[in-house]
């Protein structure tokens, strides 16, 4: 087997040793998860049996018409579909495939599914091709019949070895992914701050994306390293490279229980600086990962990934009993809520009509855009918020804000969202803060209208980076031009930490910037004292923090500070980090 590295941007770091898994876009909708070995017989027998229904089903369909008017080719077609539910490699291959893989029968069917659909593509004879379609119908019935009947529950751990190998996923597909568990991934397609990569990152598992063409190069069951902090893939290692890693994934291990001792130690650098350390979430349960590295309040909950990857628009209660668990769960630190950031790349094919497709995604109609062209939608949202304000510290965080006018409406909005909530005598906090983010240039230049209006700030790099740059933060084609550390973006982030500090206005960096070690000292020394991160970074941060001497690095950061120079910029920042 030939042996070879493909590299990417490492998205989430650590190293991952298993075996590959290829998936596409229809695999995801199913769950995949691994037996035991005593398992896969009951499992073969539910395969059996959802195919005995499917075929009794097509059966029962085909008397009805034979007894009816219904036209001819309506029965014709129903004996294709049972011709091909009878195929072995429709009926008897999936079971093969839950006795080698050790996995459940959906996802054996949809990997078989997969390759069928695939051997249909390749025929030249156009009606032949067609059939594909029928393929995917008969095996949609079955599948149908074995998530009516679910099996055995996943054996736990079991999967960690397995590697998924995807060409592109969205956000919505990844947060599936947290209720699997899979050793690591790695797509072709990805930019670093692209939110696939977000939620990637919050699985924590390493992961690689943009590989360009890993799906194509990488083959079902292949052994593979998924080096996350070293932006590469080594695919088929020999033994001397597996044994390495091996010895380097202890080693991190090591260095992560070391690191827990920081838990609940304050983050305040040698010379008695206190910066705040909260924890960036998508999801109610990530509220337990935070805690345990020590959160000190949650800087940023996306509450849109609660319904990315599900039908319909969330109603006021649903969206009240998860703002109510992170605010209890958090007992009494800060909760910042973020309204809906939906458009760009967090579409959601269950509101098309509402997010529509713009021709500049990145530069239409998302997040408070989109929620004040859908003013009903956003008052269902604030309410829930204000309601959940009851039962812990919970802030209103607004994001994508440009204009002053965007700020008035949405403050209107939330004073009407507390005058129906007062009416019906729902409890809720009147005092609730309310703070914008910073990811437009233009609300770093105009920051004074802000501060007068708005109670906190926090500075969104991600989203800054791209807006600033004019590099889509999705398109792994650009991705060598999103630079973090461009003087442009530099200078932009010191101005807004600056003229917020000037006016007591708590700021907040909530972008990736701020869990990235190489950026905690520089950020510092531009004033920086409250820090939103993917909770797995907190302690790394922490430590960096309590190793720091602000006074010490003064000098250097106003170099920095004044740096054009990109070359020069960098320089004098390995001269901090040193
Ligand atoms: C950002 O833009 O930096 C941010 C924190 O928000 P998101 O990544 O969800 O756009
Ligand atoms: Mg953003």
């Amino acid at each position: 087997m030939v042996s070879f590295a493909l590299h990417g941007i490492g998205v989430s770091g650590g190293i991952a040793i298993g075996r590959a898994q290829l998936v596409s876009h229809a695999t995801l909708e199913v769950a995949h998860y691994a037996l035991t070995q005593q398992q896969v017989p009951a499992e073969i027998e539910r395969f059996g049996a959802a195919v005995a229904e499917v075929r009794q089903e097509l059966e029962g369909l085909h008397g009805s018409m034979t007894s009816g008017d219904a036209p001819g080719e309506f029965s014709a077609f129903l004996d294709v579909h049972s011709m091909i539910l009878n195929d072995p490699t429709l009926s008897e291959t999936p079971k093969r495939i839950i006795a080698e893989q050790r996995c459940n029968a959906e996802w054996a069917l949809t990997v078989q599914m997969g390759v069928l659909v695939d051997q249909f593509e390749q025929i030249d004879d156009p009606y032949l091709r067609e059939r594909k379609a029928d393929v995917v119908q008969v095996g949609e019935r079955v599948l149908k019949r074995l998530m009516g009947r679910p099996g055995v529950l996943p054996a736990p751990g079991a999967e960690e070895q397995t590697i998924l190998v995807a060409h592109d996923l969205s956000p919505a597909d990844v947060i599936q992914f947290k209720h699997h568990h899979f050793g690591g991934f790695l797509t072709d397609l990805g930019g670093i701050t692209s939110h696939t990569a977000i939620v990637a990152r919050s699985l924590n598992v390493p992961a690689v994306v943009a590989t360009h063409n890993a799906r194509q190069l990488i083959r079902d069951g292949e052994m593979l390293i998924v080096d996350g902090g070293s932006h590469v893939v080594i695919v088929n290692p020999d033994r001397a490279v597996l044994a390495e890693y091996r010895l380097r994934q202890n080693e991190l291990e090591l260095a992560r229980q070391k690191l827990k001792r920081l838990r609940s130690k304050p983050a305040e650098t040698i010379d008695g600086i206190r910066v705040g350390l909260h924890a960036n979430i998508e999801l109610p349960e990530d509220i337990e990962q935070a805690l345990a590295n020590g959160a000190e309040g949650i800087g940023l909950f996306r509450s849109e990934f609660l319904f990315l990857d599900r039908d319909g628009l969330p109603s006021e209660d649903e969206q009240f009993e998860a703002f109510r668990k992170v605010a209890q769960g958090m007992q009494g630190k800060p909760v910042t809520i973020r309204t809906f950031d939906l458009g760009a790349d967090k579409q959601r094919e269950g509101l098309a009509g509402l997010t529509r497709v713009a021709p500049n995604p990145a530069l239409g109609l998302r997040a408070v855009r989109f929620c004040l062209a859908e003013p009903r939608l956003f008052l269902t949202q604030l309410r829930a918020i204000l309601r959940a304000s009851h039962y812990g510290n919970v802030r209103i965080l607004i994001p994508m804000l440009a204009s002053v006018s965007e700020i008035d409406q949405t403050l209107v909005l939330i004073a009407r969202a507390k005058e129906s909530l007062r009416e019906q005598g729902e409890p809720f906090n009147p005092e609730i803060v309310v703070g914008g983010m910073i990811e437009i240039p233009a609300a770093v230049l105009a920051m004074g209208a802000f501060l007068k209006r708005l109670d906190f700030l926090s500075i969104g790099t991600n989203d800054l980076i791209q807006y600033t740059l004019a590099v889509d933060r999705a398109d792994e084609t650009v991705s060598h031009l999103y630079d973090p550390l461009h003087p442009a973006v530099i200078k932009l982030i010191a101005m807004a930490i600056a003229g917020a500090n000037k006016a007591h206005v708590p700021i907040a960096v909530c972008g990736e910037m701020a869990g990235e070690l190489q950026l905690t000292r520089l950020l510092l020394g531009i004033g920086l004292r409250e820090y939103s991160m993917h909770p797995s970074h907190l302690l790394r941060v922490k430590q960096r923090v309590l190793q720091s001497d602000v006074a010490a690095g003064m000098a250097v950061i106003e170099r920095i500070r004044r740096a054009d120079d990109p070359a020069k910029l960098v320089a004098l920042l390995d001269r901090l980090n040193a």
